[in-house]
C-alpha cells in the first residue's frame, strides 16, 4: 500500500448500519482519517457491530432507527461539525439529511433510502416508488449554498461512476482528437458529451464472484445487501431518456414535474433486461435496475431543458449480478416478488471471481468505450480487510467522499456529479485494481440472430428499443 496522508478530523463520526459496506469502510476510514476511535459511534440493530468495538475500540449502540426515535437517538450525540455517515437500509436519507442541515452536521449516504415500506408499490402508486421522486424530494432540501456539506449517493454506483463518466469523456476526446476547453461547469461537460456524440451511457457491471457453497432453494444470495438489492430490483425500472430516442416504450411513463430527464417503466428492474458489454465477457445481458445516477448523470449532461432538450444521453444501469444472485432473482420472480425466507451475503466465503464496474459510452465516433474498475476478490482482500471486490469499489468511494467533505465542510447539498472528479478518483484509485478503458465495435445489432430476434430499428443501433431485451 502506498503511504497515506491522513486527513485530520477531531469531531465525532457516527455511522448508521454495519453491514457489508459499514464493515468494509471502517478500516479504510481509520487508515485515511485521523480519528479518535472513542469519537466514532456505530449504530446498528444487530449485534454485528460488537466486533467493531473489539477490533477498533469504537463505540457501539444496538438500535434500529425509526421515524419516531431517530431524533432522540441522534440529538445527544451530534453537534455542529460532527459527521453522520448513513450506511443502513430502511432509514430515511431525507429525514437524516434534514436533521443534519439544521444542526450544521456533515452528512454522506450511498443511496436515497426511504423509511421501511417506502419502496412498496402495493402501498403506493409506482411513480411514488421511483428514484426520480425520492431524488426530487431530497433535492428540495437544498437551501444556502454554504450550508454544511452533505453528499448524496456516494458509493460506487451511484457515486464513483459519475467521476468515471467525466474521465471517460476526457479520454474519448483525447483518443478521437476532439479539441475542447477544460470543463469547469456542468454546461461544459454536457457540451463535451454532445460534441462527442455520446448517445447512450450504461453503468455496465459484471460480477463474477462465487463461493464454494452454491445457492440453495429458498435463499437469496448476493455480494452486497440482499435487502437493498431486492428493494431496488422490485422498484420500477428507470432510465435517463436521451434526446436521440425516437419512440417512448409502450410501458414508459414520464414525470409531470422536475427536470424530466428520466422516465420509468411500469415493470420492475428485475424483469427488465438490456443488451450491454463489459470487457471480460464482451456482449452480455444486464438488468435495468433503477439507480439515482441514471437520472443525475442524464440531467447533468443535458444541453437545453425539459422533456425534449437539444441534447441528452440515455443513461441507465445494466447490471449482471453474480451467478447466485442471478438465480436468486429468477426464483424471486417465480415467487411473485415475495422475498425468499433466507438471505446469504457472500463475503469471507468468496472463492474467486471479480467485479467489473464501469461506464460504457456508446454511439460516438469509436462506437463503444468502457472505462472502469476490474477488481478481483484476491486484489480486494490484499488491499483492505473485510472487503469483497464489490464492497471495496463502494467503500473506497465512501472514504473519498468523507475525506472530501471534511476538507470542504461548507458546500451545501451535493450530488456526485458536482464533485471534482480528479480529486475523488485520486483518493479511490489505489483500491480499484486496474482502472482502464477498452474500445469495442460492439453494437446491440451486431451478430443478432434476426430469425429469433429481429431488430426494432435498423437505422440507429443506439435506440433503446434495440438495447432492450425484455
Ligand atoms: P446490509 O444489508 O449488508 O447492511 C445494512 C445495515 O443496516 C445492517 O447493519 C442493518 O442492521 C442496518 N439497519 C437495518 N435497519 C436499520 C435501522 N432501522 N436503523 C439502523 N440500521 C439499520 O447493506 P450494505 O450492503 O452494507 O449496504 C448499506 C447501504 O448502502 C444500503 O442502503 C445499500 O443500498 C447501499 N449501497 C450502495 C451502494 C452504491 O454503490 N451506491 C453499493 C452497495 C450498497
Amino acid at each position: 500500500m502506498p503511504a497515506v496522508q491522513r486527513q485530520p478530523f477531531c469531531a465525532r463520526l457516527i455511522i448508521i448500519g454495519y453491514g457489508s459496506i459499514g464493515r468494509g469502510v471502517l478500516p479504510l476510514l481509520l487508515r485515511h482519517i485521523e480519528l479518535d476511535p472513542a469519537q466514532v459511534w456505530v449504530i446498528c440493530p444487530s449485534g454485528a457491530a460488537e466486533q467493531a468495538a473489539r477490533d477498533y475500540g469504537v463505540q457501539v449502540e444496538q438500535q434500529a432507527l425509526t421515524a419516531n426515535n431517530f431524533h432522540a437517538c441522534l440529538e445527544p450525540k451530534l453537534r455542529a461539525g460532527d459527521f453522520l455517515l448513513n450506511l443502513s437500509v430502511e432509514v430515511s436519507s431525507q429525514a437524516l439529511l434534514a436533521f443534519c442541515q439544521t444542526r450544521d452536521v456533515l452528512y454522506l449516504d450511498t443511496c436515497t433510502e426511504p423509511w421501511a415500506g417506502g419502496y412498496d408499490s402495493a402501498e403506493q402508486p409506482p411513480q411514488a416508488c421511483t428514484n426520480y421522486a425520492l431524488r426530487h424530494g431530497i433535492l428540495a432540501l437544498r437551501g444556502a449554498q454554504d450550508s454544511a456539506t452533505a453528499i448524496l449517493t456516494h458509493g460506487a454506483n451511484p457515486g464513483l461512476v459519475s467521476h468515471l463518466v467525466k474521465q471517460a469523456l476526457e479520454n474519448l476526446a483525447a483518443d478521437i482528437g476532439q479539441q475542447h476547453p477544460v470543463c469547469t461547469s456542468r454546461e461544459d461537460w454536457a457540451r463535451l458529451a454532445q460534441a462527442l456524440q455520446v448517445k447512450v451511457i450504461h453503468i455496465a457491471e459484471y460480477d463474477s464472484q462465487y463461493a464454494a457453497r452454491r445457492k440453495e432453494p429458498g435463499e437469496f444470495v448476493n455480494t452486497w445487501s440482499v435487502e437493498g438489492f431486492i428493494a431496488e430490483a422490485c422498484q420500477p425500472a428507470e432510465l435517463g431518456w436521451g434526446s436521440h430516442e425516437r419512440a417512448l416504450p409502450a410501458d414508459a411513463r414520464r414525470h409531470p414535474y422536475g427536470s424530466q430527464a428520466a422516465i420509468y417503466l411500469q415493470r420492475p428492474g428485475a424483469a427488465t433486461q438490456v443488451r450491454t458489454w463489459t470487457p471480460g465477457v464482451g456482449p452480455t445481458l444486464g438488468f435495468l435496475v433503477t439507480h439515482s445516477e441514471a437520472i443525475s448523470i442524464a440531467e447533468y449532461l443535458t444541453v437545453g431543458e425539459g422533456a425534449h432538450p437539444d441534447y441528452r444521453p440515455t443513461v441507465h444501469y445494466a447490471y449482471r449480478p453474480c451467478d447466485d444472485a442471478l438465480l436468486s432473482l429468477h426464483e424471486l420472480a417465480a415467487r411473485q416478488w415475495q422475498p425468499q425466507p433466507r438471505q446469504r451475503l457472500l463475503d469471507d466465503d468468496i472463492a474467486g471471481g471479480r467485479d467489473e464496474l464501469g461506464v460504457l459510452l456508446l454511439g460516438h465516433g469509436k462506437t463503444a468505450y468502457w472505462y472502469g474498475s476490474t477488481l478481483s476478490i484476491d486484489q480486494a482482500r490484499t488491499l483492505c480487510p473485510h472487503n469483497s471486490a464489490t464492497s471495496l469499489q463502494v467503500t473506497a468511494a465512501v472514504m473519498a467522499g468523507v475525506v472530501w467533505t471534511i476538507r470542504n465542510p461548507r458546500r451545501g447539498i451535493l450530488e456526485p456529479d458536482e464533485l471534482p472528479h480528479r480529486e475523488i478518483l485520486e483518493l479511490c484509485r489505489p483500491y480499484l485494481g486496474p482502472l482502464q478503458g477498452f474500445y469495442s465495435d460492439w453494437t446491440p445489432l451486431a451478430q443478432r440472430h434476426v430469425g429469433i430476434d429481429p431488430p426494432s430499428d435498423e437505422e440507429d443501433p443506439w435506440q433503446f428499443r434495440n438495447l432492450r431485451f425484455t
